[in-house]
């Protein structure tokens, strides 16, 4: 098969790849229906995290099981999966717990960018939807692979509750899926921090009451502005840069909370300031698996539609102009379609 490899910063190659077989008799092999591209995949991709050699890529996907190990026992051959962007066994204490991204057995996927894909730890890790989807609702299904997920969990670790007032620190993908989450969950003013006038636009289909376009003190003042001078009772971070962390903290009032999903790169916090702010933080790799059952039902119930947040659909051949979209901001999230 023909799958995804960064060699490199802005090298993204499509090129000859084994395809992959069942290796331990709790894995399953998948045909995916459908991959994208990650924000995530952007910090390899721009040089800011290495790449020592070349890395197959990819880790959000659905498809229909083609072959499962001996042991898989609640997926089977030709059902139509999702799994998160961790593999995990729901069996250990942490996954019990709810953190399936902390899993004692935890993989965390690669190589999704790819028209067949192994997946370990099936029985843990892939949920079947309840029939195979119409082709319309396969975009949105996918968004529950991550996307949605990460965005769900920001506005679940910020205890997002009915009535509250919320900002949104990011519109790249995972922050309009935190404002179509928090919207889901009750919150009755949505405030997005935002210069883009087509991520604005579809933050406000998603459920934005407000827009910021300032950023940082400015930012926090006028979000302050907006709530008498109180601050937000929960703030979504999805960035993930000192600016974006301070501002978010900045902008919760005290007893708030803070979901961070963004993953951080070079932030230090000071001690004191968070002593004082009184401010909640919880964040992490979202752990998606928690949420797929519900976001599948909503998805398959069309209660919600977050499958607009794919402004590109390529095919998966084209999948190197799918990162290029994105690194120049031409496009909020690449669909790529093997
Ligand atoms: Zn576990």
């Amino acid at each position: 098969m023909k799958a995804t490899v960064l060699y490199g910063p802005r090298d993204v190659r499509f090129e000859e790849r084994p395809t992959p077989k069942i290796e331990k008799p709790t894995d399953a092999v998948i045909r995916i229906a459908a991959t994208c591209v990650c924000g995530s995949d952007l910090w390899p991709y721009r040089g800011l995290q290495p790449v020592n050699e070349p890395t197959p890529m990819g880790h959000e996907y659905c498809g229909i099981v083609e072959e499962v190990g001996s042991a898989v026992r609640s997926v089977k051959p030709g059902q139509f999966v999702i799994g998160s962007f961790a593999a995990s066994d729901i069996t250990c204490p942490h996954c019990r717990a709810g953190y399936q991204t902390s899993c004692a057995n935890r993989e965390w996927m690669l190589r999704a960018q790819a028209p067949v894909l192994r997946v370990p730890l099936a029985d843990g890790t892939l949920v079947p939807t309840p029939g195979n989807p119409p082709a319309d609702l396969i975009p949105s299904l996918l968004t529950t692979s991550d996307v949605l997920g990460t965005g769900w969990f920001a506005a679940a670790a910020a205890g997002v509750q009915p009535g509250q007032t919320v900002a949104v620190v990011g519109d790249g993908a995972v922050g309009l899926m935190g404002v179509l989450s928090a919207k889901q969950m009750g919150a009755e003013r949505i405030i997005v921090m935002s210069r883009h006038a087509t991520r604005q636009q579809l933050a406000r289909e998603f459920g934005a009451t407000d827009i910021v376009t300032e950023r940082g003190d400015e930012g926090v003042a006028r979000i302050k502005d907006l709530t008498q001078g109180v601050g937000v009772d929960s703030v979504l971070e999805c960035v993930g840069t000192q600016e974006s962390m301070l501002q978010s903290i900045r902008c919760t009032r005290p007893g708030g909370a803070m979901g961070y999903v963004g993953v951080p790169h070079g932030v230090e916090l000071d001690g004191v300031e968070l002593f004082f702010s009184h401010v909640h933080l919880h964040g992490g790799p979202a752990p998606v698996r928690q949420y797929l059952p519900h976001l599948i039902d909503l998805v398959w119930n069309r209660k919600i539609n977050p499958g607009k947040v794919f402004d590109l659909t390529l095919p998966l051949e084209q999948v190197a102009e799918g990162y290029r979209a994105m690194d120049e901001r031409r496009a909020i999230k690449t669909l790529l379609w093997p």
